[in-house]
């Protein structure tokens, strides 16, 4: 249960906010993972924070714990504390820097190679101060930060203050390809805000490239003290022997030994993620559902495509 904390007997903006990303592409368990890091003391799992901006808030859409994020204790008071000595008009502000400087379709900005160009100081201070304010209202040492995109990896890498930590999740192409075949109509109180699905086996497998690609790039930047990968299936097998060397790298195990068994996950106040987060308590199972359901075509399709990444991930 978090604690709403109102008064801040210090000025933080001064002090560094450690912050756990997780990276790699969509389908992959991000959202279990963020909930489940949420589950040890002093760790505040956000969601996909890089949807705040964007659609989040201007759209009032659901909070992990059942409230419209406008109407969550925990959201009203970040975003008030946050905000609260900005001019009218700085969330949408920052909603459209966001989508200008995390953009994947980018290349050269997502390498980080076209430098500090207008207005990456306003988005480095507001997305600094955000994740300050987390932290105050939290009073969590880590933020979880499962937004995916490496791209917003690579910038929160180059923003002053922030500690960036870097978990590279990966799941197997051919169960992701299999996820992104499926269709999911609109369900904004599942937390489904847009028709998702239907997408064809190769242009995952082409995605799933990509992104795991970038987010390796993403953790060279990071460095490797800072950096893990995890694949999903092994957090299924072991949860709580998965999280421990990313809880290590973040240094929050010393804290956190013994506090949990992830036997049954609490949904916390992620703000934007997989609808498996407006769903209740959670219990982890292996979903290889792929395994029997995927049609042999699709599974070779992928399998040829992507055969050399799946066997680098030891897939294959
Ligand atoms: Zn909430």
């Amino acid at each position: 249960m978090i604690e709403v904390r109102t008064s801040s007997a210090e000025d933080g903006a001064a002090r560094n906010v450690s912050v756990l990303y997780v990276g790699g592409y969509g389908r992959s368990g991000s959202t279990v993972i963020d909930m489940a890091l949420a589950q040890f003391p002093g760790v505040f799992g956000a969601g996909e924070l890089g949807n705040l901006p964007r659609h989040v808030w201007p759209n009032d859409e659901y909070c992990a714990c059942g409230a419209r994020v406008r109407a969550c204790p925990l959201w009203s008071s970040i975003v008030e504390r946050w905000l609260e000595r900005e001019p009218p008009g700085t969330m949408e502000r920052y909603g459209h820097l966001c989508v200008r400087f995390e953009a994947v379709r980018n290349p050269l900005q997502t390498l980080g190679v076209t430098g500090w160009t207008r207005g990456f100081q306003e988005y480095a201070r507001l997305t600094k101060n955000l994740f300050t304010a987390i932290q105050e209202t939290t009073g969590c040492r880590v933020i979880v930060d499962s937004s995916k995109s490496p791209s917003r990896a690579l910038q929160l890498s180059r923003i002053a203050g922030i500690d960036l930590s870097l978990l590279h999740l990966m799941r197997d192409g051919r169960g992701v390809a299999w996820s992104m075949m499926k269709t999911h109509e609109v369900d904004l109180s599942a937390g489904v805000q847009r028709p998702v699905g239907g997408a064809p086996a190769i242009r995952t497998a082409h995605r799933w490239m990509a992104f795991n690609l970038l987010t390796e790039f993403a953790a060279s930047r990071v460095g490797a003290q800072r950096s893990i990968q995890l694949r999903y299936e092994d957090f299924t097998a072991d949860p709580v022997g998965a999280l421990q060397p990313v809880l290590a790298m973040v240094e929050a195990a010393r804290e956190t030994s013994d506090a949990t068994d992830l036997a049954e996950i609490i949904p916390g106040h992620q703000v934007a993620g997989s609808r498996i987060r407006m769903g209740g308590p959670l219990r982890i199972s292996r979903d290889a559902a792929w395994e029997v359901k995927m049609p042999e075509q699709d599974r070779l399709k992928v399998q040829r495509r992507a055969g050399w990444m799946l066997r680098r991930y030891r897939y294959l």
